[in-house]
C-alpha cells in the first residue's frame, strides 16, 4: 500500500471516529436537554391544572378550564382513588381508560411512558391529597412524535454532514498527501537516474524555497553525494598513483633484464639498477600498506612511555648523517619530556619531516629542531630555510602522493612517492595529535607536530 493511501486512510479514520464522537456526544446533549423542557412542561401544565381544580360538595371534582391554557397535544385525566375518571380532557382522541394504570399502584408522583394506539406518551402521575387524604390522582400525558421527530431528523443530518465531510476530507487528504509527497517521488527518480548513470556528479534540486523538511532531506542527500563523488574521485586517482608509480620501476626493470638478455651476460650495473628499483617498489608497496592501516585506525601501535627529548637527540644525529654534512643541523629549545606514544612511529614521523628539510633546503642552510610544552600539549618544530612550499600546494601537502613542485621533488636522487607526510598525518593522529606546516617560497618551511602531554588529554582537551 504507498504511502500517500496509508496517509489519508488514517487521516480519514481519525477524522471519522472524531465526528463519530462528536455527533454521539451532541446527539446526547440535545436529547437530554429536550427531555428535561419537556418534563417540565408536563410539570407546568399539572401545577396549572391543579390550581383551578376543586372538589365540591358532593365531594366532586371540579375544574375551571376557561382558565386553562394548555396546547392540545397534552391529555389530562383526574381519577378518583377508586378508580372512576372524574374529568377528561377535551378534544383530539379522548381515552377512558387511565393514561398509565400501573402508575397509580406507586403512590408518588411519577413520571412514565406509556403505548396508546401506537404512539408513545409521557405520562406524569401526581397524587391528589386533601390534607393527609388522598383523594384522588392527575395525570397529564404528552404525545413524544415531536421529539422522536426531532431525534430522527438529527440522527439523518448528522450522518448525511458526516458522509459529506468524511468523502471532503479524504478527497482533499488524498490530493495535499500526493503534493506533499511529490518532492520525495523527484528524489527517488532522480537517485535512480544517478544508479542507472553511475554519475555521482548529479545533484537534486531542491525547489521549495522553505526550510523543510524535504529540503533538509535534498540538502543531506546532496551532501552525500559531494561526499561520495570525492571519495570515489580520490579513490580514482589512487589508483592512477599507485599504477603510475609502479609503472616507473618495472619499464627500468624489464629494460635492464632485456638488455641482459640481449648481451648474455650478468651486467653488474643493470642488476644494481634492478635491486634498487625492487628496493623502491618494496617501499613503496609497504607505505600503502601503512597508510591504509593508519587511515582505517588499524595500525598496530606498541602504546609506552616515550622520552621525546631523546628521541629528538636521535633524530638529529640521524638527519646529521643523511645530510652528509651539507646542513647545520641544530637543537634551539629541549627539555625532558614524557609522553605515551609508540616510538617507532614517532620515530618514523620526525625522520620523514627531518629528511623532508633536509632533501628540499639548499646546501649550507641551517635545520632547526624544537621541544616545548604549551599546556597539556607537547609541540616538536622542525624548521628550514629551503624551497618552502607554494601557498596553492599547502592545503593539499598530506594527501596522499601529492607533490608540491614536481619539477624539483621528482628528480632520481629525491625519490619519494609522496606518501610520507600523509603516513605522518595519520600517525600523529593516531597518537590524538596533529601536524601544522607553515611555509614561505625560498625562505623556508616550518612543521610543527602537537602531541596530547597525557593519554587522557587525547580527547578532551581542544588543539592551541
Ligand atoms: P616525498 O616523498 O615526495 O617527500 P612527502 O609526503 O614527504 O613526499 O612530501 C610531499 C611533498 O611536500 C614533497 O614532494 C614536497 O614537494 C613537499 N615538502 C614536504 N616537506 C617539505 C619541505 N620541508 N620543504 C619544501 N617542500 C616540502
Amino acid at each position: 500500500m504507498s504511502l500517500r493511501l496509508r496517509l489519508t486512510i488514517i487521516y480519514t479514520a481519525l477524522l471519522s471516529a472524531v465526528i463519530l464522537l462528536l455527533s454521539i456526544v451532541m446527539y446526547s446533549m440535545i436529547s437530554v436537554v429536550m427531555v428535561n423542557q419537556r418534563d417540565s412542561r408536563l410539570e407546568r401544565v399539572a401545577n396549572t391544572i391543579i390550581d383551578n381544580l376543586w372538589v365540591d360538595v358532593n365531594g366532586d371534582f371540579q375544574l375551571n378550564r376557561s382558565a386553562l391554557e394548555i396546547d392540545a397535544g397534552y391529555k389530562y385525566q383526574i381519577w378518583s382513588t377508586e378508580g372512576q375518571l372524574q374529568i377528561n380532557s377535551e378534544g383530539g382522541d379522548q381515552f377512558n381508560a387511565s393514561l398509565d394504570p400501573n402508575a397509580f399502584e406507586q403512590g408518588q408522583t411519577l413520571y412514565s411512558e406509556v403505548n396508546h394506539e401506537e404512539s408513545e406518551y409521557r405520562v406524569l402521575t401526581v397524587p391528589l391529597d386533601r390534607g393527609s387524604e388522598r383523594i384522588g390522582w392527575l395525570q397529564v400525558g404528552l404525545i413524544m412524535s415531536a421529539i422522536q421527530y426531532t431525534q430522527q431528523l438529527m440522527i439523518a443530518v448528522f450522518t448525511a454532514a458526516s458522509a459529506f465531510s468524511i468523502v471532503v476530507v479524504a478527497l482533499v487528504g488524498w490530493l495535499i498527501t500526493g503534493q506533499a509527497l511529490e518532492p520525495l517521488s523527484e528524489i527517488a527518480r532522480i537517485t535512480r537516474k544517478i544508479t542507472n548513470s553511475n554519475d555521482l556528479s548529479r545533484r537534486i534540486p531542491v525547489k521549495s524555497a522553505q526550510n523543510d523538511e524535504i529540503s533538509d532531506l535534498i540538502l543531506t542527500f546532496n551532501q552525500t553525494l559531494v561526499r561520495l563523488e570525492r571519495l570515489f574521485n580520490t579513490q580514482q586517482r589512487f589508483l592512477a598513483d599507485v599504477s603510475h608509480e609502479l609503472r616507473t620501476p618495472l619499464t627500468v626493470i624489464k629494460g635492464n633484464v632485456g638488455l641482459m638478455r640481449i648481451m648474455h651476460t650478468f651486467d653488474e650495473e643493470s642488476l644494481k639498477s634492478i635491486e634498487s628499483e625492487v628496493d623502491r617498489l618494496t617501499r613503496l608497496v609497504g607505505d600503502l600498506l601503512l597508510i591504509s592501516q593508519a587511515e582505517t585506525g588499524q595500525l598496530p601501535m606498541m602504546m609506552k612511555p616515550v622520552y621525546v627529548d631523546d628521541l629528538l637527540f636521535e633524530i638529529s644525529e640521524e638527519l646529521k648523517i643523511l645530510s652528509e654534512g651539507e646542513h647545520r643541523i641544530i637543537i634551539e629549545d629541549i627539555k625532558p619530556m614524557i609522553i605515551l606514544g609508540d616510538r617507532d612511529r614517532l620515530k618514523q614521523v620526525l625522520l620523514n619531516l627531518g629528511s623532508n628539510a633536509v632533501k628540499y633546503s639548499p646546501e649550507g642552510s641551517v635545520i632547526r629542531l624544537s621541544l616545548k610544552e604549551k599546556g597539556h600539549w607537547l609541540q616538536i618544530k622542525i624548521q628550514d630555510e629551503g624551497y618552502g612550499i607554494p601557498q596553492e600546494d599547502l592545503k593539499f601537502i598530506f594527501e596522499r602522493f601529492y607533490r608540491a613542485d614536481k619539477s624539483r621533488t621528482r628528480t632520481k636522487e629525491n625519490g619519494g612517492f609522496g606518501l610520507g607526510l600523509a603516513i605522518s598525518y595519520w600517525i600523529v593522529r593516531n597518537h590524538g595529535g596533529r601536524i601544522e606546516v607553515e611555509s614561505e617560497e625560498n625562505v623556508g618551511t616550518i612543521f610543527r607536530v602537537w602531541l596530547p602531554v597525557s593519554q587522557s588529554e587525547i580527547v578532551t582537551t581542544p588543539l592551541p
